[in-house]
């Protein structure tokens, strides 16, 4: 997208493309600033702007495709195109001296951002999430104190049409297949990841996921500082050893053993790489004498979020446990990973084009009831693997009947809710899908 000036839209004509959230509060934004603003969406049909003349400027909200013809339009008449999350951060107040956070990935974007906000705020240090979870940065941007630390979570389609984006800490926690109807190719979704670092400069700080095969790529194109987080070995930055979170921020002075893996509330290994990213991002952030403690304090007392490898209850003997989140297959792995015996696992639902066999090589999956829409295809991809503990019924009331039986009758004591799919084949979204699930086992 064009970069543009967004610092003086004092009766510009500006047109916002998309009317969801960020749409909205990017069409209240530009109110505020006094433009003569108006906002359209394709799903508006016959009542929708179908062209661009008369506008000064569009500003695209990120769920609104780059090729739509709106922008196309735009674009070949020579009008500047913004994004929401661009034109937000050049409305930024003078003197605003807050960091600039910003985390993309894969899986945990949410979960990271989360643990950061909580991390911050028990350590006195104001900030704001915005972006994908949270609120649109520019419903916040002129309300935020000056020392606000901006903690966003920039999604694939944030950063694919961001120019402005200039992050002093930026975190990828990980990348794994999704996504892939959109960027159709691995090579596309890396690069979009990638636009994180593009503005970044000397002073800023890359903190990068040590154990995950893409690193490499990034790693190379980066000028910020880089620094790393792992659960395998000792890198600089922030890493795990036998049961304690260090930080090496320096190859010539000792490690720092921050805390211990029995202080934090999250277990599993996805949620310690988790830790380890907040750990860093919170250091750089807080730079005092009293850095150690106040840090453990921060991660010791993050909590978890809801939808994600939450536990619902345990009833005679079975422990549920909602996972609704994990709408590709990585995320699901990592949540099977996380239970330390074998579960239960009722898995599917819109399908995102991804192969499912991993899953079926598990430790910790001893059966799999499934649903959805793309129902069919986990069941030839557990057939292909000679996998034959698994059902496939019509919909999550009975999944969670047949899931309850096959525990009790095998002695299992955990049943795992974790689709590796979207939701949108039957809910409109996965928080939807995840409150149906609680409320069917609080039925129980
Ligand atoms: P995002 O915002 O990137 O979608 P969330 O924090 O909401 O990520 O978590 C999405 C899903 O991924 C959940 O099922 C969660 O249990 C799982 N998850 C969280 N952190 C990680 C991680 N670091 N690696 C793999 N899976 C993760």
């Amino acid at each position: 997208m064009q970069n543009c000036a967004t610092n003086n839209l004092s009766g510009k004509r500006v047109l916002v493309v998309g009317a969801g959230r960020a749409g909205l509060a990017a069409f209240a934004l530009l109110e505020k600033l006094g433009a003569r603003a108006a906002l359209t969406d394709s799903a508006w049909g016959d009542s929708r702007i179908a062209c661009v003349s008369g506008f000064d400027m569009l500003v695209v909200s990120p769920g609104v495709a780059m090729d739509n013809e709106l922008v196309a339009l735009a674009k070949g008449a020579g009008i500047s195109v913004v994004s929401e999350l661009d034109l937000s951060l050049g409305a930024k107040p003078n003197g605003f001296s807050g960091r600039i956070l910003a985390v993309t990935g894969t899986n945990g974007k949410s979960s990271v951002v989360s643990m950061i906000s909580q991390s911050l705020s028990s350590m006195g240090l104001n900030n704001k999430i915005v972006g994908n979870f949270g609120v649109p940065l520019s419903a916040e941007i002129l309300d935020l104190k000056p020392d606000c630390n901006i903690i966003l979570e920039a999604s694939s389609y944030m950063l694919e049409g961001s120019r402005a984006l200039k992050p002093d800490i930026a975190i990828i926690t990980n990348i794994a297949k999704d996504h892939l109807k959109r960027h159709k190719t691995m090579k596309n979704y890396v690069s979009v990841k990638a636009k994180i670092f593009e503005n970044m400069y000397n002073g800023s700080k890359a903190i990068l996921n040590y154990d995950c095969k893409y690193t490499p790529e990034f790693a190379k194109k980066i000028k910020a500082r880089v620094f790393y987080f792992s659960t395998k070995q000792k890198v600089l930055g922030a890493y795990l050893k036998d049961d304690g979170l260090y930080l090496n921020l320096n190859p010539y002075t000792d490690s720092l053993l921050v805390c211990r893996l029995e202080q934090l509330k999250l277990k599993g290994l996805h949620n310690i790489e988790n830790y380890l990213a907040s750990l860093l991002a919170c250091y750089f952030v807080f730079n005092n004498d009293y850095v150690i403690e106040q840090l453990a304090k921060g991660l010791t007392s993050a909590r978890g979020l809801t939808h994600r490898t939450e536990l619902v209850r345990a009833h005679e003997n079975v422990t549920y446990i909602n996972d609704s989140k994990a709408t590709n297959v990585h995320s699901t792995i990592s949540a099977l990973n996380s239970l330390s015996e074998k579960c239960v696992l009722i898995l599917g639902g819109a399908d995102k084009g991804e192969c499912f066999k991993d899953l079926f090589t598990n430790p910790n999956l001893a059966y799999a009831v499934v649903i959805g829409e793309n129902a069919g295809k986990i069941l030839s991809a557990a057939k292909a693997l000679g996998f034959s503990n698994i059902l496939n019924v019509e919909n999550l009331e009975v999944a969670i009947k047949g899931a309850t039986e096959f525990a009790k009758q095998k002695g299992i004591k955990k049943v795992l809710f974790s689709p590796a799919s979207a939701s949108f084949d039957r809910y409109k979204n996965f928080e939807e899908r995840g409150e149906h699930f609680k409320q069917l086992v609080l039925d129980l």
